[in-house]
C-alpha cells in the first residue's frame, strides 16, 4: 500500500525528461541531459547594425527541441532550463555588475492573443528571476502583425518588418538594455529594433539570442 502512495507521490511530482524520459525532479530536462546540452554551446558573436548580438548554439539538435517546445507546443516549463543555461554562457559578460534591463523581443498583440503568451517574456522572467535584472516590456510594442519570416529572404524580411516596431520612450530608464531573441538568422529583426531604438538616440544596447541559425 506504501509503495502505491509513494508511486503515486512521484507520479505526481516527478516529471519525465524531454530527452531521456528518466526523472526530472525541478527541471524538465534532467541534470544529465542538461550537462550535455550545455558541453554542446560555446560562445558566438555577431555584429548587427554596430551592436554585438551573442548567442551559444546553432540552432539544431538539443536546443531546437527545447526552443520549439517552448515556443509552439505550449512547453512553457522549458523557459527555465533555457534561461539556467542561458546564465551560464553569459554570466559574466550580460549579466554581471552593471544594471540592465532585459528586453524581450516583443510579439504583435493579435498574435499573442492566439498563442496566449510571448515565450520570450517568459524566458526573460526566469532570467529576471535568476540575476535580478528587470524585464522591460513597455518600452518597444510590435506595431505591424508581421508575417513569419522564415519563408523570407532578406530584402522580403526587411520589407515585412518596416515600421513593425515603435518605441516609448517614456518606458526608457536610461539603463543598459538587453535585447533579447530567440534566434537570430538574417539579424533582420535585431537591426529594425536597434535602429527604431537609435531614432530615440537610446544607443546603450547590447543583444542576446539562444542561437545562430
Ligand atoms: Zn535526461
Amino acid at each position: 500500500m506504501l509503495k502505491i502512495f509513494y508511486t503515486l507521490l512521484d507520479y505526481i511530482f516527478y516529471k519525465k525528461c524531454y530527452f531521456c524520459a528518466k526523472k526530472a525532479k525541478k527541471n524538465i530536462t534532467c541534470d544529465k541531459c542538461l550537462d550535455k546540452i550545455k558541453a554542446k554551446g560555446s560562445k558566438k558573436t555577431r555584429k548587427i547594425s554596430g551592436i554585438k548580438i551573442e548567442g551559444y548554439y546553432f540552432y539544431k539538435d538539443e536546443i531546437q527541441k527545447l526552443i520549439r517546445g517552448v515556443k509552439y507546443h505550449d512547453k512553457k516549463e522549458f523557459a527555465g532550463d533555457i534561461a539556467g543555461i542561458l546564465v551560464e554562457f553569459a554570466g559574466n559578460e550580460h549579466f554581471s555588475a552593471e544594471n540592465a534591463e532585459i528586453i524581450p523581443v516583443p510579439m504583435h498583440h493579435k498574435r499573442q492573443k492566439k498563442r496566449r503568451y510571448n515565450h520570450m517574456e517568459l524566458i526573460s522572467e526566469e532570467l529576471s528571476a535568476i540575476t535580478g535584472y528587470k524585464v522591460n516590456t513597455e518600452l518597444i510594442k510590435r506595431i505591424k502583425n508581421t508575417k513569419p519570416q522564415y519563408k523570407l529572404n532578406q530584402t522580403e524580411r526587411r520589407k515585412n518588418l518596416k515600421d513593425a516596431f515603435k518605441v516609448n520612450p517614456a518606458a526608457y530608464s536610461g539603463k543598459k538594455l538587453i535585447i533579447f531573441d530567440d534566434i537570430s538568422t538574417t539579424g533582420v529583426t535585431m537591426e529594425s529594433i536597434i535602429e527604431e531604438l537609435r531614432k530615440h538616440n537610446i544607443n546603450n544596447l547590447t543583444g542576446l539570442v539562444i542561437a545562430f541559425a
